[in-house]
């Protein structure tokens, strides 16, 4: 089994990241928010709860999340590992993450920190756009789209995400910044962490998540004592 955490703060990269990772890897690529938009598109009892957090910039309460991610750990796709994008959150999430893996004899295997500074990532950030029909994501300097305000794969309008217009994102950053420099610390601490820098092109970056990646499936065989290298 091979469970792997992305983490990074909002913008750094693990929307587009984790996708990519996830098809190289063949391990199902399970990002909270994205669990958490579906239900609110769907209107669900824990879509209309968790969209009063969403909309303020706000992390959703743990009760909330944890029960979401856990569902979603337990469906078949995920019997082998996943790749985790936007939990664990805070140190509560990490704690009841390490549990309940342990639980099925398992445990997280690496945590792939992508580095970004932060001014870089007001300006991502509020340059950011996604597809309505899809999700995909462009950004005004780094990667817009050929014609302004459509989706290049399938040509459906560009909306802007309620969490990240300007006003939200220094709210967003703050409060998420200070509990991801406790995740990556706690994920430090038991000798899991790689950090990679997110400034460089997609591919780049991309490439170093792989290697990282492949270089901790390789010491889960036993080849290497674990949590060797970094
Ligand atoms: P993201 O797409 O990861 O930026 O998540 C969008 C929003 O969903 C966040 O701003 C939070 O409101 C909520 N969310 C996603 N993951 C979590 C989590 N692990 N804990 C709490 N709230 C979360």
């Amino acid at each position: 089994m091979t469970f792997l955490v992305l983490l990074g703060a909002p913008g750094a990269g693990k929307g587009t990241q984790a996708p990519i990772l996830a098809a190289r890897l063949g391990l199902p690529h399970v990002a909270t928010g994205d669990l958490f938009r579906a239900a609110v598109h769907e209107g669900s009892a824990v879509g209309l709860e968790a969209r009063r957090y969403m909309e303020r910039g706000q992390l959703v309460p743990d009760s909330i999340t944890v029960k979401m991610l856990l569902d979603r750990l337990a469906q078949p796709d995920a019997a082998l590992g996943a790749i985790l994008d936007g939990f664990p959150r805070n140190l509560a999430q990490a704690d009841i993450l390490e549990g309940a893996l342990a639980d099925r004899s398992s445990r997280v295997n690496v945590a792939l920190e992508i580095e970004v500074p932060e001014a870089e990532l007001v300006r991502r950030l509020s340059g950011r756009w996604i597809c309505k029909a899809n999700g995909h994501v462009y950004n005004e300097t780094s990667h817009p789209p050929r014609v302004p305000g459509r989706c290049d794969l399938d040509d459906s309008p560009l909306i802007q995400r309620e969490d990240d217009r300007s006003e939200t994102v220094a709210a967003r950053l703050t409060a998420q910044l200070t509990a991801l420099r406790e995740v990556v610390g706690y994920y430090q601490e038991r000798g899991l962490l790689r950090t990679i820098d997110g400034r460089r092109p997609v591919a780049e970056v991309t490439a170093a998540l792989a290697a990282a990646a492949l270089a901790a499936a390789a010491d889960e065989t036993g080849s290497s004592p674990r949590g060797a290298g970094n």
